[in-house]
């Protein structure tokens, strides 16, 4: 598993000490593929870091970055590497990173796999669809990839 101080030694340009303290230590993993693309996408851009955390099971990620910077090809592979990091943390236990699904425990819903699931596991947790410019997506977990849905289904 990635840590979190490997994250900050790996990604010098568009991380700074402290973004992602809120995140659980089993999505650094997926972070890293996020910078993967991004990294060197953005640097030299401005790129920071605004929102960093979990909600809901979820990994709330905003940044910002001077509008001049934004050509469209950035644009175009950061709206998508944005869908794809907040639908992976929904499949991914936020302990140890493996594959993992809802849990609720009174309010708070986490997403975690068996080993770490407290409460109930939620079983009939609906696909997760994210509106974009090109249309509506979802996300395949066992290929790792957005996937279009036709939107009048939705
Ligand atoms: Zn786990």
């Amino acid at each position: 598993m990635t840590t979190v101080e490997e994250l900050y030694d790996r990604y010098p340009d568009v991380l700074y000490p402290g973004d992602l303290r809120d995140v659980p230590p089993g999505w650094m993993d997926i972070v890293d593929k996020y910078f993967e693309v991004v990294s060197p996408l953005m640097t030299d851009t401005g790129y920071e870091v605004v929102t960093a955390s979990e909600c809901a099971g979820g990994l709330d990620w905003t940044w910002t970055s001077p509008l001049s910077a934004m050509t469209e090809e950035r644009h175009q592979v950061m709206d998508r590497e944005d869908i794809l990091l907040t639908l992976r943390s929904y499949h991914t236990c936020r302990e140890c990173g493996r594959p993992g699904s809802g849990w609720a425990s009174g309010r708070r819903i986490v997403t975690t796999c068996e080993e770490h699931g407290v409460g109930e596991r939620i079983l009939d947790r609906k696909p997760l669809m994210r509106r974009t410019a090109h249309g509506v997506v979802r996300y395949d977990a066992v290929a790792d990839q957005l996937v279009a849905v036709d939107p009048t289904g939705v």
